[in-house]
């Protein structure tokens, strides 16, 4: 997991969201880490998506092969 630190103590304005790194709009909750839902859903998404792609890249090749010959009739 990537781990991102976050200063609470700037404005809203002056962060940047964490996904497209755009100051986040003033007017947003004390906490918020994204700009919009959409970025907040799009950040989610991708972490998923990297995530299981770094599962597959630790699969060893012993581990691939032995799970092809399962599959063989
Ligand atoms: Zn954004």
């Amino acid at each position: 997991m990537i781990g991102i630190r976050v200063h609470f103590d700037e404005p809203a304005g002056r962060r940047a969201c964490r996904y497209c790194g755009g100051a986040l709009p003033p007017g947003k909750r004390a906490d918020a880490l994204d700009c919009s839902p959409d970025h907040r859903t799009r950040y989610h998404r991708e972490r998923v998506a990297a995530e299981a792609a770094d599962a597959r890249r630790d699969k060893s090749e012993a581990d691939i092969r032995a799970e092809l010959a399962e599959r063989r009739p």
